[in-house]
Order: C-alpha cells, then sequence, then structure tokens
C-alpha cells in the first residue's frame, strides 16, 4: 500500500499477465479503478475489509473493465467511465468528460480527455493528492499504442500529463517498465538518468516487484516518448517502438 498526500492511500492489484488495477481509499471511502480481472480485486477487498462505493474506468479494453460487472453485483459500486464509452463499456451509471464535476471523498478528480490508444480514453487526476490514474496513455518509460487515434492526438494528449506538478504520482495499467528502458536506452543511450533508472528497474523486476507508482519528475527524465519535442519526432519514436 502506497500512501499518498492528504491521507489517500493507493494499493496496486496485480492482475491478469501485467496489468495493474487499483484500489483507492480515503478517510474509509474506496473506489476501484480499472477492474480487468475480477477475482484478485475482490479478494484483495475482502483481505482489507474494504466497501468499493465507485469504480473508475479510463478506456473501453477488457483488460480494464472485465471485472466490473462481478465488482457491482458484489458491492453494488457505481460504475464512472468516459463519455465517448457510453456504447462500447457495459452498465455505465455515470459517464463523464473533461470538467465533469466529480469527488472522492469530498476531495476532486479531475477528468483529463486523452486520445490516442483509445478515442474515448480518459484520465483520473486527483489534484489535492497529487496521483493520477493514467490507464494506458503513459507508462514508466513507454506510452500506449495509438490503436484508434494519431501519433499526433497521443502526443497532444501527453503534453496534459506534462504539464501537472513535476512531484504527480503516475498510476499506469501496465508493468512494462523494463522493457520500455530497453527501448529508450536505444534512443538515448547515453541518457544517464535512463542508464541508472534501467539498473533499478532491472533489480525491480528480477525480484518480482512492481515499479509503478512512477513520478512525471522520472518520466521527464527518462521517458522518450514525454521528452519528444513535436509531434513528428514523437511520431518516428512510436514507430520506432511498434517494431523494437
Ligand atoms: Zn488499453
Ligand atoms: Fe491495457
Amino acid at each position: 500500500m502506497n500512501e499518498q498526500l492528504n491521507g489517500t492511500n493507493v494499493i496496486l492489484v496485480p492482475i491478469l499477465s501485467d496489468n495493474y488495477s487499483y484500489i483507492l481509499e480515503k478517510n474509509g471511502d474506496v473506489a476501484v479503478i480499472d477492474p480487468g480481472q475480477p477475482e484478485p480485486i475482490i479478494n484483495e477487498l475482502k483481505n482489507r475489509d474494504l466497501t468499493p462505493s465507485i469504480i473508475l474506468n479510463t478506456h473501453h479494453h477488457s483488460d480494464h473493465i472485465a471485472g466490473n460487472k462481478a465488482i457491482m453485483d458484489q458491492y453494488g459500486a457505481t460504475l464512472i467511465a468516459p463519455e465517448k464509452d457510453f456504447h462500447r463499456i457495459p452498465d455505465i451509471d455515470i459517464s463523464v468528460k473533461e470538467g465533469s464535476p466529480l469527488t472522492f471523498s469530498s476531495e476532486k478528480i479531475q477528468i483529463l480527455e486523452t486520445p490516442g490508444h483509445t478515442n474515448g480514453h480518459i484520465c483520473y487526476y486527483l489534484p489535492e493528492s497529487k496521483i493520477i490514474f493514467a490507464g494506458d496513455l503513459i507508462f514508466a518509460m513507454g506510452c500506449g499504442r495509438a490503436f484508434e487515434g494519431t501519433p499526433e492526438e497521443l502526443f497532444n494528449s501527453l503534453q496534459k500529463i506534462k504539464a501537472l506538478p513535476l512531484e504527480t504520482q503516475i498510476y499506469c495499467g501496465h508493468e512494462y517498465t523494463l522493457a520500455n528502458a530497453e527501448f529508450c536506452l536505444s534512443i538515448e543511450p547515453d541518457n544517464v538518468d535512463l542508464i541508472a533508472r534501467h539498473k533499478i528497474v532491472k533489480q525491480y523486476r528480477d525480484n518480482n516487484l512492481p515499479t509503478i507508482p512512477t513520478t512525471l519528475e522520472e518520466e521527464l527524465k527518462t521517458n522518450v516518448f514525454l521528452r519528444a519535442e513535436n509531434a513528428s519526432t514523437f511520431a518516428d519514436i512510436r514507430a520506432k517502438k511498434d517494431n523494437f
């Protein structure tokens, strides 16, 4: 469990082969983010005696939503998901877009619309706790594939992350960190921060430890997708990664 600012706790739940789902807890209020598989999350909730009142989805891919129904059935949780995914995520209770008012345990949650990986992709940003649930927009030293959008859209979405405070803790949807570090090194072999971080994440992964959360500050030093200065450089790097 990671204790954040404001008494906010984030519990990372490894699911499927390399996904992370998250349980957010504050003052007894509980949210589940991107439940791509129900059992490990329900087990974790039971072990900690937590009852989620809401589920937050970042996008419609099944590895982020397949556990929605089981958790709704078990706990009566309210499903909050992107408005643009209304036709393709079943059972949405509240659909949200940028600017939609949303609070969790009296803390504001800001919705960022971040298309590119999918058209409807959103991130959930908690400015007081300085954490963001970023789904498949950004990973540690990586970013999602442009499945539905253009590389330019993905680049623009990443600029929204870049504008957040440096200390923002980023909780992303997958443990791709080690492979991403290796790719980043192929682009910036002389980046000393990257060389150092690669060693650290290698140790973490050798010991089967998660490398998440990351921070915006670390990403700005080592994530070649975030470091791309314009959309065309970004598109080049994205294309290289697709064939790496
Ligand atoms: Zn996805
Ligand atoms: Fe995913």
